[in-house]
Parts: structure tokens; sequence; C-alpha cells
């Protein structure tokens, strides 16, 4: 399997980075060895001084896909998510700067939090109102989002990327990160909810 991540889809966290609102989603990617689920603890790696905490809705792919249709893009997707996408802004920023890669920032091993997945049969009317989501820091809550903020939808996000990666079952899509991403630190707690659902619930080691 493999991990789709969506970068810059919400505008209040891209001009909180000081990045351009994009005209087509940003992608990249994190390989199979870069998921932590089951609330296991999340181990500080020693080559960053910031690590941050991005949290995002993701979507679980239920059918193998190529050049998917936007208006068919819904029957490619059943299940749905809070994880963290990790990143370690250092290393991102300097990267950035030299116009390199970002895996190592990104892509590293468990920088893929993943909640417990929800079917979307139990999330009821959810295209309607959007999906909310929040994460809470220590108990306080630190970062709060609704899917009805995305600039890309998620049919828009399916369909650009399966342009570029056959879509397989059991891939996930992360699809980006509202405003508030900020520092962890050692012995952090961290709290996934979706809509009002705890998904996960781990420490920072
Ligand atoms: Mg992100």
């Amino acid at each position: 399997m493999k991990i789709i991540c969506i970068g810059r889809n919400y505008a209040e966290h891209t001009k909180e980075l000081n990045n351009a609102i994009p005209e087509k989603p940003v992608v990249f990617l994190k390989p199979a060895t870069a998921l932590l689920k089951d609330n296991k603890p999340f181990y500080y790696p020693d080559w960053t001084n910031d690590l941050h905490y991005e949290t995002e809705i993701v979507l679980r792919v239920s059918k193998q896909g190529k050049y998917v249709d936007e208006k068919f893009a819904h029957k490619y997707f059943d299940a749905v998510t809070v994880g963290i996408d990790f990143t370690a802004r250092d290393l991102q920023n300097t990267q950035k700067a030299k116009g390199l890669p970002w895996e190592i920032a990104k892509a590293f091993d468990h920088s893929a939090v993943i909640g417990n997945i929800k079917p979307l049969s139990e999330l009821a009317e959810w295209d309607e109102k959007g999906i909310s989501f929040s994460l809470l820091l220590n108990g306080k809550q630190v970062q709060t989002g609704s899917t009805n903020d995305m600039m890309f939808s998620f049919g828009k996000i399916i369909s650009y990327c399966s342009q570029f990666f056959t879509l397989q079952v059991g891939d996930l899509i992360y699809t980006g990160t509202p405003v508030g991403v900020g520092p962890v630190q050692r012995e952090d707690r961290l709290e996934g909810f979706l809509e009002t659902e705890k998904v996960f619930d781990f420490m920072i080691k």
C-alpha cells in the first residue's frame, strides 16, 4: 500500500506557512513504513528539533482506479478517519529553500499516524455538512477543521492523483491540514477526534 498526501489544501494553513495558494493539489507520498497505528507511541527522532503535528482527514481507498472521473470518485473510498502528518519543519524548510524533495522531512518512519477507521456509512449525511475533526494536545484543543474548508474536494483529489498513481485497495489519502499546526515535545499526549468520536490517543516519547 501507499500513502498519498495533499499539502496546502486549507487556505488559512497555507498562509500560516507563507506558501502561495496552489492552482492544483500539492501531492507527495509516504511509504508503508511511515504508518503508526493502534495508539502506539511516537519516538521523537534525533535529527529534528521542530517536529510538527498536522491533523488531517484520511480516506481509505476501496477500489483500484486510474484516471478516475471526479463524479465517480466517491466510489473509490469507503472509510475515513483522522491522522497526523508528522513533519520535521526544520528539515522541510531547509529542503524547500534549496528546492529539494521533502521526503526526509515528511515520509520518515511513523510520520503517518492513523486513527481507528470508520466506514463512511456510519457518518450520516457527511457530504452535506462536511466532516469535522480536531486535535487535543495535552488536553487542550490546538486544531479544529471541517472538510467544507478544503480548497480541493475529495473528488478533485482522487481524480487528480489517479492520473499519476494507480489507486489500489488499502491505499490511504491524507487530505491536508487546517490552520493551527505546531510543535510537539516528548511526553506530549495527542488525541484526535472525528466529529465527536475519539479515533486516536497516543504519546510522544
Ligand atoms: Mg499535511
